[in-house]
């Protein structure tokens, strides 16, 4: 959720002003118009947009809104693709490749998901079959435009170009949840690096600087369908909380597109060839999925292209990976199917220390 790292001096500064001038007010604020125009001119699909306090809040919404303006039931997300918990989006799918999704968790009540359709990720002929079973039926496609939860995976070629077209065809919406790759990926997220225009889009992380944020957005026709313009209700009392957008638009503001974003692919690209070289080097099978500043080394030697390929990362490797890298200093996410982000406050410097250390512990998984 930190681009800027921890602390930032003009984030902290931001957040001090604004807390001077009130915590909350249960009404619209200049701040909250000021992160919200940031917002719309870096997604140009984001026509209108409401903020929310999490990312959670953020799909819960996109999807209930897609159901409201579509008046059908049924979604599609992807196995492996996480959008934070509400009930419906807390699905697996069931013993075959793709169709009615179970519960995920304990305390979801099976009818809550079960208008919950699961595709594997990468599948378009998947898809496309649940779209000829389903299509009258289906308000949305939620997706991960690059999956960030079952560790990093990359949409392959037609992939989203996919979705976009079954959904169009059948009047559904394409609901992209960027809540990991907005403002992450590029200045206007997955879908600016990847050239697809969705309906929705759902943010949060980095648009909050971190503090407690989500925002959902898009084409104004649907987002008038939001009460109370509309009669999609759904509100919240500490939405749009002025400290919150004071730290999300001063986090905003210190990025600088054209020359920021290089810097994260150069040191996110250093760092993932490092990792592969020293797997290499100690004859330790690794493979490192990346896109710009996300990347995830599984412990496999085969393509990773969706959770099934994800979930073969050798997992007794990463422990070991995971301790030897924790005494050397660094702390990494603590799972082998989870995203690494390089942010604008690590330097050169703490890539080399990184990739040293992993060079060692790298070693210690042969042993
Ligand atoms: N969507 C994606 C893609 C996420 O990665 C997450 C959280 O990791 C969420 C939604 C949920 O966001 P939050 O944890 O703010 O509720």
């Amino acid at each position: 959720a930190l681009l800027l790292g921890h602390a930032h001096p003009a984030v902290v500064t931001a957040v001090q002003h604004a807390a001077a001038d009130g915590l909350a007010f249960g009404a619209n604020t200049e701040r909250e118009l000021a992160l919200a125009r940031k917002i719309q001119e870096a997604l140009p699909s984001v026509e209108c947009l409401r903020f929310v306090n999490s990312g959670t809040e953020a799909t819960m919404s996109a999807v209930r809104l897609a159901r409201a303006y579509t008046g059908r039931t049924k979604i599609i997300k992807f196995a492996g693709g996480y959008h934070g918990h509400a009930d419906a989006l807390l699905a697996r799918a069931g013993s075959g490749v793709a169709g009615l999704g179970l519960p995920d968790s304990a305390g979801v009540p099976p009818a809550t998901v079960s208008d919950t359709l699961i595709a594997p990720y990468n599948e378009t002929d998947v898809v496309t079959a649940l779209f000829a079973e389903y299509g009258d039926h289906i308000a949305a496609v939620l997706v991960e435009p690059v999956a960030g939860n079952m560790g990093v995976v990359e949409p392959e070629p037609g992939f989203l170009i996919t979705l976009r077209q079954l959904t169009a065809d059948a009047r559904a919406l394409l609901i992209f949840d960027e809540v990991m790759t907005g403002f992450r990926l590029s200045w206007g997220g997955a879908q600016e690096r990847i050239g697809i225009r969705p309906d929705l889009t759902c943010l949060g992380k980095i648009i909050g600087g971190g503090l407690p944020i989500g925002a959902y957005g898009g084409q104004r026709e649907v987002m008038e369908y939001v009460s109370p313009l509309g009669p999609m209700y759904q509100a919240g009392t500490l939405a749009g909380n002025p400290v919150v957008m004071a730290a999300g638009t001063a986090t905003l503001e210190s990025v600088s597109p054209e020359r920021d974003y290089r810097r994260l692919e150069t040191r996110a690209a250093a760092l993932a060839h490092g990792l592969e070289d020293a797997a290499n080097r100690a004859g330790v099978a690794l493979r490192v999925n990346r896109v710009g500043s996300m990347l995830t080394p599984y412990f496999v030697d085969a393509p990773v292209r969706d959770q099934a390929s994800a979930a073969r990362s050798n997992a007794e490797h990463f422990r070991t990976f995971f301790h030897a890298m924790l005494k050397r200093g660094i702390l990494l996410p603590p799972s082998n199917t989870e995203a690494w982000f390089v942010s604008l406050a690590h330097t050169e410097a703490d890539i080399h220390t990184t990739l040293d250390a992993a060079t060692d512990a790298l070693r210690a998984c042969n042993c």
